[in-house]
């Protein structure tokens, strides 16, 4: 395993961090029965593809 030579910097850390980021859950409205669902999903609420 390789070992690490010396601690990233603060900067380092935080450039590296730009990329980390939650991606919001991309929400539909239900075309069957007007709920939030996720798209590309079946409807939870009333199965509507
Ligand atoms: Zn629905």
């Amino acid at each position: 395993m390789a070992v690490q030579q010396r601690r990233n910097s603060k900067t380092r850390k935080a450039k590296r961090r730009t990329h980390f980021k939650l991606q919001a859950p991309a929400l539909v409205k239900c075309p069957g029965c007007g709920e939030y669902k996720l798209s590309h999903r079946a409807c939870p609420n009333c199965g509507h593809k």
